[in-house]
């Protein structure tokens, strides 16, 4: 609006001329015929026209080419209607200079009456250079608003002087929302103002700063930003801007902070429900209005909530287990479909009829499941999203789905590996029960409870009764289903706060805790009652029985060690007094627990002192009488408790860990002894060394043998290695491997005692056998049983069927040595030739079979007396 002034006196008074000429911003007078009356200095420079170039001539000359031609109408048309269109209060416009050059000014226009005449006059102010630089920073907007980046400059004083338009896009604001404002306060409130004033003082300093951070949308979303911010000085070095620059990397940083947190627990080896609760911690702070929920399938193919902290406990417990099924449960939909479910409205969704009068109350409105997939493609889990006020799932929530679900994969994954590892561990792979091991630890926690709580503990040892037999005549596989139904009812019935275990083939031990001993007694009855029921395996029916030996915490002992043991000795006795029988751990048999503990003793002595002897009994040919070899007898002459029998300290040396010494030493000597006969002369074609299964555990036996033998300058062929068919019911995995090894080498096998154990054929040909041992027993009755006869006649078979040389042994009568001779046994051992006999003996008996000049005549005596 033009304003209006009315100017007493002349028409322009020289005062009024004066002081306006004198004016700073430019100004032109003109009368209502439009032309100029007065142009000031300042008018002058800005457009380059002098007073004598203007003064009298119509303002037209100072207006803009295009607008000339319609100046006049549009003046008068503006007069008539009193609404300046052109030049409103302080409008800017173009001024074209006298040289052609445009400058800016912001004109307002004022009205005058002066001695009944109208006059007009404009005041200019020179904006040129405020109206450039908006240009350039509009144009600049124009090149800043086409980047995704959201750029925000601050003023000297922090508050927002400009955001670009994808600071809009990106955090929802618009300028008039923030501008003036401190950009902090609107999109990272979380921030202390410390943090604050970190960064101004860096700015202050003249550094630029590089930070990420985690900043709020308007919609209070978390995002991660890159924040670039570089502080403008001007010439006096005052701060008067901070550029800011942000680049959302919420992807980016979602995938290092969820990796990280993720793979550093599981390298940390964290419980997978901590790691699970700390990626929904992760997610809830990108997400406020989301309720994360984190699943994994179980062994009954059910959901398990593995964390879910923003879920209040009862809705955790709801929430537990879930059915993997069509229509039950969003999650359990989703594991069952393979495939993502989005529920939109809770309230509506016929997944949620179950579950709706839970949720909602809590504000939660829709959701959206998503399964876990396992490596092998298959689902294990599922990662489900509880959303407050949202219909749709958004991108960082879409993104956060698509980071979690690999990583849970791998964290669940990882666990389950960690489970079967310790499965493997501590768990007996046939019958899922714990094994000695766990068994050990299990009953140190009750014995450590019974000892504190001054209650007593019964460990009772069960043993199967006739499993061999079962395995033998129905197969292993009817065996392994055998024990495995075992174990099942063991498991029934026992207490909750007993133990169980399996310590190896067909024992276990149940450890059970008990105050009355008539409370222990109903405990071992319904236990016998619950092993005895028939069972039927593959069609075989089966009358189950099991022998116990009990034995007391802390009457019989106060380790756990010990207290397994002496349960054994217990259901040892058990065992010989017939079968389904229990017993308890006696005096008597404490008298022998502490006469084998001695004995330990004494025999690790005795094996250190090299006070053991070997004996050597001839093997001889029973085609010509001559020498085919020795086999080797370990004496234990103790000082005071006189002749100690192998067949009492061998199984001692096996239970205490000794008998690897002891194998060591009769090898060692063995081979010592036949150097020395083959530097005599003394001709000895092979010498046998018992070993027990135990020895082949040891994977550097090898090894150990290949160095005694060639320590003494022996080839392989004289040696042989007797084994029993027991190590072929050793699971330990390295027996095959040794037994293969040693073969290798050259070093034969002989089986011994051959009939009396599980006598498989199969295995005849799975280990490499030069040789079978006929069992004593059959031997001793020969002359007066035919089926010894039958059976002494079918393992010669078996051996010559195979290739194998056969020896019997235990021959004490002529008798027994004629039929075995008839039956085309080869070689012969036994008191009939000779007894065991010390190194003296035995070279002694050796000369005299030399001088009686083979071949040898049966019903001479080569016994010489022990
Ligand atoms: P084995 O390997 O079956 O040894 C044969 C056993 O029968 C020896 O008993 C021997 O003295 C005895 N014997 C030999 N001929 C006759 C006979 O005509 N009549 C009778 N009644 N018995 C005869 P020994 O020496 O008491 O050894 C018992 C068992 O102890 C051996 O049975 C063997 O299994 C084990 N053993 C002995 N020395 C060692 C050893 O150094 N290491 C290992 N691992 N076991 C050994
Ligand atoms: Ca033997
Ligand atoms: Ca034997």
């Amino acid at each position: 609006y033009v304003k209006e002034y009315v100017v007493s006196g002349s028409i322009l008074s020289n005062i009024f001329v004066e002081t306006l000429d004198q004016a700073i911003d430019s100004v032109v007078v003109i009368d209502s015929q439009n032309l100029i009356l007065l142009y000031n200095q300042a008018a002058e420079k800005l457009w380059g026209y002098s007073k004598e170039d203007v003064i009298g001539k119509n303002v037209k000359i100072l207006v803009p080419n295009e607008i000339k031609p319609n100046h006049d109408a549009l003046i008068n048309k503006n007069r008539d209607t009193g609404v300046n269109k052109i030049v409103g209060t302080s409008r800017e416009v173009p001024i074209i200079c006298k040289d052609g050059s445009q400058k800016w000014g912001a004109m307002s226009i004022s009205k005058v009456y002066s001695d009944g005449k109208i006059l007009y006059t404009a005041f200019i102010k020179d904006v040129t250079q405020a109206v450039l630089n908006r240009k350039r920073l509009e144009l600049l907007s124009l090149v800043t608003d086409q980047t995704d980046n959201a750029i925000i400059i601050v003023d000297g004083s922090w508050n927002t002087a400009y955001i670009n338009q994808g600071f809009t896009s990106l955090f929802g604001y618009n300028e008039s929302e923030v501008l003036g404002i401190s950009p902090i306060s609107v999109i990272a409130p979380h921030l202390t103002i410390k943090y604050a004033d970190m960064l101004r003082l860096r700015h202050k300093n003249g550094e630029a700063v590089k930070i990420d951070e985690m900043l709020q949308t308007q919609k209070g979303d978390r995002l991660w930003c890159s924040i670039m911010s570089n502080p403008i000085f001007n010439e006096q070095q005052e701060l008067t801007h901070v550029v800011i620059i942000l680049s959302e990397i919420t992807k980016t940083k979602l995938h290092e902070v969820l990796h990280q947190r993720v793979l550093g627990a599981i390298a940390h080896d964290e419980p997978l429900e901590c790691i699970m609760e700390s990626v929904c911690h992760e997610v809830s702070l990108l997400s406020d209005d989301v309720a994360p929920a984190i699943m994994k399938l179980d062994d009954e193919n059910n959901l398990q909530l593995l964390a879910a902290p923003k879920l209040p406990s009862f809705l955790r417990k709801i929430l537990n287990k879930l059915q993997v099924a069509e229509g039950i449960s969003a999650s359990g939909t989703a594991v069952y479909r393979d495939k993502a479910v989005l529920c939109p409205d809770i309230q509506s969704d016929p997944l949620w009829v179950n579950y709706k009068e839970e949720m909602l109350p809590l504000g939660y409105t829709g959701s959206l499941s998503v399964p876990i997939k396992g490596s092998e493609g298959s689902p294990i889990g599922a990662i489900t999203f509880y959303y407050k006020y949202q219909k749709t799932p958004s991108n960082l929530h879409q993104d956060l789905v698509n980071v979690l679900d690999p990583l849970c994969a791998l964290a669940i994954e990882r666990e389950k590996q960690r489970e079967n590892i310790r499965k493997l561990a501590y768990y007996d792979a046939l019958t899922t029960l714990p094994n000695r091991s766990l068994l050990h630890v299990n009953a140190e926690h009750l014995l450590q409870e019974a000892n504190k709580n001054k209650t007593k503990l019964a460990f009772l040892f069960l043993d199967v009764d006739r499993f061999k037999q079962v395995n033998d005549s129905f197969g292993h596989p009817v065996g392994d289903q055998y024990l495995i139904r075992l174990a099942e009812r063991l498991l029934t019935a026992q207490h909750t706060t007993s133990v169980i275990g399996r310590l190896s083939g067909d024992e276990f031990v149940v450890v059970t805790p008990y105050t009355k001993i008539e409370e222990l007694n109903v405990f071992v009855d319904e236990l016998r009652l619950k092993i005895s029921s028939p069972l039927t395996i593959q069609d075989n029916k089966l009358m189950p029985s099991m022998s116990i030996g009990i034995s007391i915490f802390p009457d019989d002992g106060h380790d756990v060690a010990t207290l397994i043991h002496r349960a054994d000795m217990a259901m040892y006795q058990a065992k010989s007094s017939g079968k389904g029988r229990f017993s308890y751990f006696s005096h008597e048999l404490n008298q022998l627990a502490q006469e084998l503990q001695m004995l330990e003793v004494e025999l690790r002595k005795a094996i250190k002192n090299d006070d053991l002897e070997l004996y050597y009994q001839p093997q001889v040919s029973m085609q010509d009488g001559s020498i085919s070899g020795v086999e080797v007898l370990s004496r234990w002459n103790h000082p005071e408790l006189g002749a100690i029998p192998p067949s009492k300290f061998i199984p001692i040396a096996e239970d205490c860990g000794l008998i690897g010494d002891l194998s060591q030493w009769a090898l060692h000597n063995a081979c010592k002894q036949m150097s020395l006969w083959k530097a005599k002369g003394i001709i000895v074609p092979t010498i046998s060394v018992n070993l027990s299964p135990i020895n082949f555990h040891n994977v550097d036996l090898c090894e150990q043998v290949m160095n005694e033998l060639q320590s003494f300058n022996l080839a392989p062929s004289d040696l042989i290695l007797e084994l029993t068919e027991s190590v072929l019911l050793d699971t330990n995995p390295s027996t095959m491997k040794v037994l293969l090894d040693i073969h290798q080498k050259g070093i034969h096998f002989s089986m011994d005692d051959f009939g009396t154990g599980y006598s498989s054929l199969s295995y005849l040909q799975k280990i490499p056998i030069k040789e079978l041992k006929l069992d004593r027993s059959f031997v001793q009755h020969l002359e007066s049983d035919s089926t010894s006869r039958a059976l002494s006649q079918a393992v010669l078979q078996i051996g010559e069927s195979l290739n194998i040389k056969v020896v019997a042994e235990g021959i004490e009568k002529n008798e027994q040595y004629q039929i075995l001779k008839e039956q085309g046994y080869h070689i012969a051992q036994g008191y009939l030739f000779s007894k065991p006999l010390n190194s003296v003996d035995i070279e002694i008996w050796l000369q005299q079979l030399l001088i009686k000049n083979t071949p040898l005549k049966v019903n001479e005596s080569y016994v010489i007396s022990e």
